[in-house]
């Protein structure tokens, strides 16, 4: 006798005609301030340039209003930051620096929940992400970072590593509060005070940290927020009292300011754009590869300069991969970024979205097909469907240019060095994921990829102790672990 078995698949959610019941999170835990100031000096104060309005991508509202920077307020900031480097920050003992890095990490843990409402809120990203990643991840870096005050000597910089004075931060709009972390704990951890300008339409979570680190008792002028656009930031990394500049953000802007730093001996750390190349083999895991790709890709609505943009799938599992793929992303829910439910939020801002819809339409006008989720998408606010380009060559511009959206590009290759040569057929050298059951064939790839970090049958994972960084147009530099702390440093040998 047979007996038969039935094979149940898990549904479809949306082919089954119900959907998840909205699970928004409340807006008022962020406790929105109508106007936000500077932190300059220890205490928040009016910059003397006209407000400026950030918006709430996921409705396209006006959120808060900003009083914003002038380049008369960024000397009285570096000022600031002078003397407290001279007077109280470089003195200081290790051990004692990092105590307040610890206390700025537990002030971030403590507020997790408004930081991450309020990171939705004026970034788009979804509420999953800023409470299981971008809070959590800042948080971390501070706690990493508190680590190593006290051990500077253990770097291999000689026994005494000195700090280099005051450090310029720009940051971008995609990870502000996490960027700003990135950015602010390894500099103070090695005795530089700060001044970092975040980016002129996602500055309130950096204004919020700036007030946990007052609440932690950070002396005055260690750490300074100006606020403002491009030419504030351009003002803040060309002054002559800055010792330091870090900048992340796009290639064009990295080279400018790598052209005006040329020459004045001030150190400097790009970390810019990338096309980052996801490798799946024809013996990889394809469910497990299918996940990768959407985390790679439609994480942050791939406003991630290591994003996993141009998928290269070898031959034979193409089609199965695909069909997989897109069955997955259609099942991603995009919408209202509040909602515990949405898994692809609002695009940073119109300026951002418009440029993705203007780089895809290139793409169909060049001859890719475009193939796009059809679900629902609210009437307002920016938002950009899960979006895969196949049939794609390497000299379209949707193949070679940053897209910086949920847009991703197909090509597919029969041999490992053919992988190797379109994977390595782009200016950037950020990112790269390897996709195989095979360890040796993974490190052999992990070895010719002209790429910062490669993922191994992963993607999208960070560490604070891990440094990171690319090379080509991403950049030079490593932020985080060791080689991170030395960006910071002056040898003491
Ligand atoms: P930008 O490089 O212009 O912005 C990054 C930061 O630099 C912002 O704080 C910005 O200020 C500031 N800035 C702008 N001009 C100057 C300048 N001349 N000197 C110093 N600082 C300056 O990026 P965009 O926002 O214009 O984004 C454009 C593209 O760049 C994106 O589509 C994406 O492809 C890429 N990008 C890459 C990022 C990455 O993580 N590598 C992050 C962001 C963008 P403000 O925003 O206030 O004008």
């Amino acid at each position: 006798m047979t007996t038969q078995t039935t094979r149940t698949t898990t549904p479809n959610p949306l082919s089954q005609g119900w959907t998840y019941a909205p699970a928004p999170e409340s807006a008022a835990i962020a406790a929105v301030k109508d106007r936000y100031l500077p932190f300059v000096d220890g205490t928040f104060v009016e910059g003397h340039g006209d407000d400026a309005v950030t918006f709430n991508p996921g409705n396209a509202e006006p959120l808060a209003t900003v009083s914003q920077s002038t380049t008369g307020d960024v000397d009285v900031a570096v000022a600031a930051a002078r003397r407290a480097y001279e007077d109280v920050w470089s003195p200081m003992s290790g051990a004692e620096r990092g105590r307040y890095l610890f206390r700025i990490a537990r002030g971030l843990a403590e507020r997790a929940r408004e930081l991450a409402v309020l990171e939705c809120l004026d970034n788009g990203k979804p509420i999953r992400e800023t409470r299981d990643f971008d809070v959590p991840t800042a948080a971390q870096h501070f706690f990493y970072h508190a680590g190593w005050a006290d051990k500077l000597g253990h770097l291999g910089l000689g026994p005494a590593p000195r700090p280099l004075g005051v450090a310029a931060q720009v940051i971008p709009w995609n990870f502000p509060l996490l960027m700003a972390a990135w950015k602010i704990a390894p500099a103070l951890a090695a005795g530089n005070t700060v001044v970092i300008k975040p980016a002129e339409t996602t500055p309130l979570s950096v204004l919020v940290l700036a007030e946990v680190m007052a609440d932690a008792g950070l002396p005055p002028g260690v750490v300074n927020v100006v606020t403002g656009a491009g030419d504030i930031g351009s003002a803040l990394v060309n002054h002559p009292g800055v010792d330091k500049v870090a900048f992340t953000g796009s290639t064009t802007v990295g080279r400018g300011i790598q052209r005006s730093l040329a020459g004045t001996g001030r150190r400097l750390t790009l970390e810019l754009g990338g096309k980052g190349a996801n490798i799946v083999f024809d013996d990889a895991a394809l469910d497990q590869a299918v996940e990768g790709i959407v985390n790679g890709i439609f994480f942050n609505a791939g406003q991630v300069c290591c994003a996993g943009s141009r998928l290269l799938v070898q031959e034979p599992v193409a089609e199965e991969l695909l069909a997989k793929l897109e069955a997955r992303a259609q099942t991603l829910r995009v919408g209202d970024p509040l909602d515990k439910n949405t898994d692809v939020g609002a695009i940073s801002s119109v300026r951002q979205k418009t440029k993705i819809d203007e780089l895809v339409a290139s793409g169909a006008d060049e001859g890719a097909h475009v193939w796009r989720s059809t679900a629902p998408v609210p009437d307002r606010g920016w938002y950009v469907s899960p979006t895969i380009l196949t049939a794609t060559a390497g000299s379209m511009r949707v193949v070679r240019e940053e897209i910086f959206g949920p847009v991703l590009t197909v090509e597919t290759f029969r041999t490992p060095d053919e992988a190797v040569a379109k994977a390595n057929n782009t200016p950037y050298g950020l990112s790269a994921g390897v996709w195989t059951e095979k360890g040796s064939r993974a490190m052999a790839m992990a070895s010719a990829l002209q790429a910062g970090v490669v993922w191994d049958n992963t993607f999208n994972r960070f560490d604070p102790a891990a440094a990171f960084g690319g090379y080509g147009e991403s950049g030079f530099g490593r932020e985080g672990g060791p080689a991170g702390m030395a960006a910071y440093l002056e040898d003491g040998s």
